[in-house]
């Protein structure tokens, strides 16, 4: 075993102005563990009353002249690296609790979501004191520059498929350009994202900083997002409920939006590709996570020459995969996260077979508890089937053959998604071509999934709209003010 199997649930309640509150309502739910369908703990409840409370609490912490909105730049940062080192100090604990709440397995929660998520506060950290405006010239009478302020009170929504990185990705750029936070935990995953408040604390943000809700989307969420005194929203999640987010903030104060929705994004294999080294990144864009990733390579594009042979490698490798406990080393694959993710990848399996793509492996639930699927290989799946347009969500490879690069350019860039996609060939004329006019926001040629604080990510088209991480991802925080002073004395 690895990891503590039975980590001890410290934090439940909401958190607000530095302190643990219950909800108003008086009402919890429950945190399941997917592996076993067995409660970990009931967790408050908040709603619109909370969120309230929240944004009130925020808004305090903005306010002109308070300690976080005089507070030396430099010193915000710091208090971000505190927060990075406080859960590294924190590592072995959150990593299992992620696990026992999310269904991933520890190793990787240990690996791969804490090694990014330390990574992004330092990140940012970095980037507190150094967000420069510029000074731009102009007539000698004045003088004009801008600054880059933070935009305000951000609600902040996330999902729970990554639940702690995706705190990281929001909390990172929106504190360290001096933002204040009211934050929303997926219901399914509300655990360590409220565990991370106790450090937020411990390391020294003033209180009325970072708010966090766990509770619900029709409710603690929508009331985010149509709240008249929030300046922005952030949101990473469905499609579907992109579209309400952005409807909301529309309908109300106009607040900006980003959002980090779903995708179907191509991996295109050339037949001169490392046929080895495609196959197993491949199983590892789709599988990885239980299949759980917005960016997931859920749609595989091989060429003719190579597409049987690639069939018959991809589907050994999904039948070698070792599913089981999350927390014992070796396994590669948990549960989905609730019983509703279950159903809908088992539903999209029968589409499959329904429409008349040629299942390889796997094809149902796997074990007699908890919500496991068998990892799955469908192969001659045609564009027009269900399983090549939707996001499924869970561990199906989708294989289509192609024949030539224009084709497939064609047939990838058909689709209302827009997020990532990746070119595996050893040929670099058309790894810059194909890179260049696919239709998506990030590319990765002969890898995949390499996905570091500092290079940005988002999507085009139905994927999104703004971008996270890196520089880039600070302009999602900032509003630009000109000022222009008049002179005495023309200057030179
Ligand atoms: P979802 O409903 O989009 O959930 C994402 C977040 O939005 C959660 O915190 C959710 O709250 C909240 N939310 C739901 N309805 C809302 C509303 N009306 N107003 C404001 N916030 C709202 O996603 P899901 O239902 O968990 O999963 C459905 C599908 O979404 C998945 O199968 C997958 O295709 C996609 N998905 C994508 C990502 C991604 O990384 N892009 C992540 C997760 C899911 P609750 O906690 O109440 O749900
Ligand atoms: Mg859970």
């Amino acid at each position: 075993m690895a990891g503590i199997p039975n980590p001890e649930i410290k934090y439940t309640q909401l958190f607000i102005n530095n302190e643990w509150l219950d909800a108003e309502s008086g009402r919890t739910f429950s945190t399941l563990n997917p592996a076993t369908g067995e409660e970990i703990a009931q967790v408050q409840e908040g709603d619109k009353a909370d969120v309230n409370k929240a944004v009130q609490a925020a808004r305090e912490a903005f306010k002109l002249g308070s300690t976080w909105r005089t507070m030396d730049a430099s010193q915000r940062g710091h208090l971000l690296y505190r927060l990075a080192d406080l859960i590294e100090r924190n590592r072995e604990y959150l990593a299992s609790l992620e696990s026992l709440d999310n269904g991933k397995p520890y190793l990787d929660a240990f690996n791969i979501d804490l090694g990014l998520v330390i990574k992004c506060y330092r990140y940012y950290a970095g980037w507190a004191d150094k967000t420069h405006g510029k000074t731009i010239p102009m007539d000698g009478s004045v003088l004009c520059y801008t600054r880059h302020e933070p935009i305000g009170v951000c609600g902040q929504i996330i999902p729970w498929n990554f639940p702690l990185l995706m705190q990281a990705w929001k909390l990172g750029p929106a504190l360290a350009t001096g933002n204040v936070v009211v934050m929303k935990l997926a219901e399914q995953t509300p655990l360590t994202g409220l565990y991370v408040c106790s450090l937020i604390k411990e390391a020294g943000f003033p209180p009325g900083v970072v708010n966090v809700v766990p509770g619900f989307g029709p409710t603690a969420g929508a009331a985010i997002s149509e709240h008249m005194d929030v300046d922005k929203v952030a949101f990473t999640g469905s499609t579907e409920v992109g579209h309400i987010i952005q409807n909301a903030a529309g309908s109300s104060n106009l607040k900006r939006v980003t959002l980090e929705l779903g995708g179907k994004s191509p991996l295109i294999v050339l037949d001169d590709a490392d046929l080895d080294k495609a196959v197993e990144l491949a199983h590892f864009a789709l599988f990885f996570n239980q299949g759980q990733c917005c960016c997931a390579g859920s749609r595989l594009m091989v060429q003719e020459g190579i597409y049987d042979t690639f069939v018959e490698k991809a589907t050994a490798r999904a039948l070698a995969r070792k599913v089981g406990n999350p927390f014992q080393a070796g396994i590669e694959q948990g549960p989905q996260v609730d019983e509703l993710q279950h159903k809908k990848v088992l539903g999209y399996i029968k589409t499959g077979i329904a429409e008349g793509a040629t299942l390889r492996a796997g094809g149902s639930s796997w074990g007699d508890k908890g919500y496991f699927v068998q990892p799955t290989v469908f192969s001659d799946v045609t564009d027009d089937m269900t399983i090549c347009k939707e996001e499924i969500f869970g561990p199906v490879q989708v294989i289509q053959k192609f024949k030539t690069v224009d084709e497939v350019i064609d047939r990838a860039n058909r689709n209302s998604y827009g997020l990532a996609a990746a070119v595996f060939t050893r040929n670099l004329d058309n790894a810059t071509f194909i890179s260049n006019s696919l239709r998506a926001g990030t590319v990765w040629v002969n890898c995949y999934d390499v996905l570091e604080a500092q290079a940005p990510f988002g999507g085009y088209k139905m994927s999104g709209i703004g971008r996270e991480l890196g520089e880039y991802g600070l302009e999602a925080y900032t509003e630009v003010k000109t000022v222009t002073i008049a002179l005495q004395q023309k200057n030179s």
